[in-house]
């Protein structure tokens, strides 16, 4: 089952392939290739990318996170 990756609740809707849509929080977000990517929406309908905090997504992006040694 899909649940928001933002506030976390299951009342979700899908609005596209690979979209969906929180009426809970207002988000957006899309999960392409495996990448979750997060969008607010605006009262005009516009939606604007979401830039969290590294920490709180770090569950998402921890292997990129990947130091080089050398
Ligand atoms: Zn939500």
């Amino acid at each position: 089952m899909n649940s928001c990756p933002f506030c976390g609740a299951r009342e979700v809707g899908r609005i596209g392939r690979e979209r969906y849509y929180c009426r809970e929080c207002c988000h957006e977000w899309t999960k392409g290739g495996g990448e979750v990517k997060i969008f607010e929406v605006m009262s005009d309908g516009s939606v604007e990318p979401l830039i969290l905090e590294r920490d709180s997504i770090s569950h998402i992006v921890s292997h990129s996170d990947v130091r080089r040694a050398g």
